[in-house]
């Protein structure tokens, strides 16, 4: 029998260290041992594998990174759409996607009149009929089409993780419908976006992965050569005006197209690939899209398949590795925990968490029979960013004393400050806990 034994070599002790401790950090910040911990997400058997169930406060996180998707892109110039789960077999044979992905489909739900339904693997072909639904004139171009598509795809079992690899999941999905000479700036805009989302959660670690096609099997890919290399050199193009890292790997493009991912890395140095961009010169004639140019010709738009914040489910996985559990306060599901120092004050402590719930912000009251050092503990293994301690003191002075979940203790403050500060702390999305000046919100 023949045994493999694989090692690592460190030229220096202080390497080894390093990456020990790195090692620890990752066990110490797996998304499933936090997911479990801090109450986000469950998955159960009954309701099958690879398919996520979002617990309470895993819902806020969710919920809030689509209301920040939502504004942004708003502001970005897109137009939001909804699509239904399920489709007729027949458009993902427009696509192409049938055949050739049929693998990674569910298998189709097959009606008594014939019919044959599959679930959306994904949002593209829908967002195209969207754009066919009426005819286009080049003065509506760019149309930016943006949804967060629900999507199945049926991944091998033993190939699923956590949230990292799933089977269903909700897509910061968006198609840019633009000319030929647009592209290029439309896509420049895209990788800022992504670098404007990254930014405002301390993302720094980043680069770009170009997919090409594998050269030894052409035939796997539709489109004609000229086709291929005008995508590759309009994306190579948009890159140069970035100062963004690019990697090249073979044999990963998609079927239709070369495509760009961006590869971040957590604080744990895990690298996840969080979205596949591309600019597509194939699938706008395939669907036999049009748009009447200034010159009065009917023409194929390009079509621009992005989304910086990937899925929902892959997405969370990243922050909560990335972040240790420690979310920024605007994504943090409990952002206080107002805690009475004996019985005697839960009332004051009472008054003051519905003052902080009526400005909105995600208040609990502890008021369990404990001592007070175990809830601060409690709250804190649960990563609240603030802990309000509150007695005799605080109650005559219409204060409560914080501190922060670093174990940073900022002594008293009147409850209409603290109210102030979490609230602008919240609404610009900063990461800092207690600072706030408005330089940091830009
Ligand atoms: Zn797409």
């Amino acid at each position: 029998m023949l045994t493999r034994i694989y090692g690592t070599v460190f030229p220096t002790e202080e390497e080894l260290k390093k990456h020990l401790a790195q090692l620890e950090l990752a066990k110490e910040h797996d998304h499933r041992k936090l997911g479990r911990e801090l109450e986000l997400f469950t998955v159960s058997e009954e309701v099958g594998p690879g398919l996520i169930l979002w617990l309470p406060k895993g819902n806020i996180i969710k919920e809030e990174l689509e209301k920040w998707a939502k504004e942004t892109e708003s502001a970005w110039g897109y137009q939001r759409v909804t699509t239904p789960h399920i489709t007729k077999s027949g458009l993902y044979h427009t696509s192409g996607h049938l055949p050739y992905y049929q693998n990674d489909m569910y298998p189709p739900m097959k009606l008594k009149d014939g019919g044959e339904y599959y679930l959306k693997p994904m949002n593209c072909p829908h967002h195209h009929l969207i754009y066919a639904s009426r005819s286009r004139s080049y003065r509506e171009l760019p149309l930016r089409l943006a949804e967060y598509g629900t999507c199945y795809r049926y991944e091998a079992a033993g190939e699923l993780f956590g949230l990292l690899r799933v089977r269903g999941f909700s897509q910061n999905d968006a198609h840019i419908y633009c000319t030929p000479e647009q592209a290029v700036e439309e896509f420049v805009a895209v990788m800022k976006l992504h670098e404007h989302y990254y930014r405002s959660l301390g993302i720094t670690d980043y680069y770009l992965e170009m997919g090409l096609r594998d050269p030894k099997k052409t035939t796997k890919y539709h489109g004609d050569e000229k086709m291929w290399k005008l995508a590759e050199k309009m994306m190579r193009e948009a890159v140069s005006k970035l100062d963004i890292k690019m990697i090249e790997k073979a044999g990963s493009a998609a079927f239709y197209g070369p495509k760009i991912d961006f590869i971040i890395r957590s604080s744990t140095g895990r690298e996840f690939a969080t979205s596949t961009n591309q600019i597509d010169l194939y699938m706008g004639d395939r669907f036999n899209l049009k748009y009447a140019d200034k010159d009065g010709k009917e023409k194929n738009p390009v079509i621009i398949h992005r989304a910086p914040l990937g899925s929902h489910e892959r997405f969370i996985g990243f922050l909560i590795e990335h972040f240790g559990g420690e979310f920024p306060v605007w994504l943090s599901p409990v952002q206080a925990v107002v805690i009475p120092i004996s019985e005697k004050f839960a009332a004051y402590g009472r008054k003051v968490s519905e003052a902080l719930i009526s400005q909105g912000i995600r208040s609990q009251l502890d008021d369990r029979d404990e001592k007070m050092q175990a809830k601060i503990r409690d709250a804190q293994l649960q990563k609240v960013p603030y802990m309000l301690v509150v007695g005799e003191r605080e109650e005559k002075a219409k204060a409560a004393a914080v501190r922060l979940r670093s174990g940073k203790d900022l002594g008293a403050k009147t409850v209409t400050e603290i109210m102030e500060t979490i609230k602008q702390i919240e609404t610009s999305r900063i990461i800092d806990l207690w600072r706030w000046t408005a330089e940091e919100t830009t």
